[in-house]
């Protein structure tokens, strides 16, 4: 209540600590949520989980390539494999480019002079070079050391215990926007260079028959062992979730906005996703086969539903089996080479997706992106489809490979986070029709081969 002139200035100073109280509190709460948003939950998993999903599915993925002994089935996968995942990308980057989902609202990035603008030139160069690092050791842990002092004086309360962790994240925080992100790099990880040692790693262990069985078992065993412990994170994954959406949310004041252009990004991604797995796919079957698609693809409903349902190409993986080879009856020698590697490796829904977001993230933020960072961008958005899981937001993970390569600022990632449940299952559906229109080419076009093998051991079918 007020007296006199109307102002009571006990009441009013009242008043203004107490809404000085409220800001300084949320400034103290958005501090910590953002601390938690930034690394607790993306920088350790994400570079954690990459290093080890990558590394470890892509040597078993190449390693059962060769182990499978037919090289032709295995070219052809392959030349299958990259072809759509290409025509993938380029879906998404056309699509994305024409729409524009993304028209800016945040200021330009170039204000802060941190990120620093690399010619097309520098880009490839880096990209060549990050493919072939002089340590591997050093490829793991390429991120800048830095010493960060947490005080020891009461680390027995939680409220202490939260403090310093933020001081320490804060520091990191400020560490990292320091550096200059390199082309095929997550959070410091020579991502790229993993990759294609992984590739070169597995070849020579596919080749080495007999003896390399113990490694294949090992990274066999490995791989099964991440799966659990991925499964496991999962059901934290929410929580995870939560605080990086709050973070964002604290962040931004243009929320409405960025709202209404999830809405345009969330329909550009279905339409690209449409394109290929409507148009390309189908007709790229039919082109080859001479077969109708949409008979195969009726064949297929039941895995594409698991797919829709668990948002896993892995999960999906043995109802994709039944239903390639109990209802279209694709020969089993031809589904157990190509799906296990294709549930790994092949993902165009993802690759689309990843190229899509990226370029979206840059539209929101006016960062222009010139042809050499297009083209980077498809070149990391293949990599890091073939490097994704086939688990749930995999992508999501990967996507770090995509931004990171063209300076775009990854803690954007949680921009695009709350449609991703949705968009996530769209496109493991459309990775699982990819990858079951190649096993139907695959046999097409190794029909001969088959046929001889058949003929050579005097039946029709391979029993189990
Ligand atoms: N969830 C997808 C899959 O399993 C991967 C991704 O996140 O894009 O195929």
């Amino acid at each position: 209540m007020t007296k006199g002139n109307g102002e009571d200035p006990k009441t009013g100073s009242r008043m203004e600590r107490f809404q000085q109280g409220v800001r300084k509190r949320t400034l103290l709460a958005k501090k910590k949520v953002q601390s938690i948003t930034k690394d607790d939950v993306k920088s350790y998993l994400l570079r954690n989980a990459f290093v080890l999903f990558t590394v470890v599915a892509v040597i078993l993925g190449i390693a059962a390539l060769d182990s499978k002994a037919s090289g032709k089935m295995g070219v052809r996968a392959v030349v299958y494999y990259m072809s759509t995942t290409i025509i993938a990308v380029l879906i998404g980057i056309i699509i994305v480019v024409i729409i524009h989902p993304g028209k800016g609202t945040k200021e330009n990035m170039h204000r802060e002079g941190k990120i620093v603008q690399v010619t097309a030139a520098d880009a490839f160069l880096d990209l060549i070079r990050n493919m072939f690092p002089p340590n591997l050791v050093e490829a793991c842990f390429k991120q800048r050391m830095f010493k960060v002092d947490i005080p020891s004086n009461d680390t027995s309360t939680v409220a202490s215990i939260i403090s310093n962790v933020s001081a320490a994240m804060e520091t990191l925080t400020q560490m990292k926007e320091e550096m200059v992100p390199v082309p095929g790099s997550v959070n410091g990880v020579n991502a790229l260079g993993l990759v294609v040692f992984s590739i070169s790693f597995g070849l020579v262990i596919g080749s080495m028959k007999e003896q390399g069985q113990a490694l294949k078992d090992f990274f066999d065993s490995l791989n099964e062992a991440i799966m659990r412990l991925v499964a496991l994170i999962m059901w934290y994954a929410p929580l995870g979730i939560l605080f990086l959406i709050a973070g964002k949310i604290v962040e931004m004041e243009d929320m409405g906005v960025i709202g209404g252009q999830l809405a345009m990004y969330t329909v550009t991604v279905i339409i690209g996703l449409l394109i290929h797995a409507v148009i390309v796919l189908p007709l790229l079957y039919f082109l080859i086969t001479r077969k109708n698609p949409w008979v195969f693809i009726g064949g297929l409903i039941q895995a594409l539903v698991t797919a829709l349902g668990t948002s896993s190409s892995s999960a999906t993986l043995p109802v994709t089996f039944k239903c390639l080879e109990e209802i279209n009856g694709v020969d089993k020698r031809v589904t157990r080479f190509v799906l296990p590697v294709g549930a790994t490796i092949n993902m165009d829904g993802t690759a689309l997706y990843e190229a899509l977001a990226a370029i979206f993230i840059a539209q929101v933020n006016n960062f222009d992106l010139n042809f050499g960072q297009i083209i980077t961008i498809s070149i990391t958005a293949t990599a890091a489809s073939i490097g994704a899981a086939g688990i749930p937001q995999a992508g999501l993970v990967t996507m770090v490979i995509v931004l990171t390569s063209v300076g775009l600022p990854t803690d954007d990632i949680t921009l695009i986070i709350a449609v991703d449940w949705f968009l996530d299952r769209l496109r493991t559906t459309t990775n699982v029709l990819g990858d079951s229109i190649g096993a139907g080419i695959v046999e097409h076009l190794s029909r001969h081969e088959l046929k001889n093998r058949d003929a050579e051991m005097g039946n029709s079918v391979i029993e189990e």
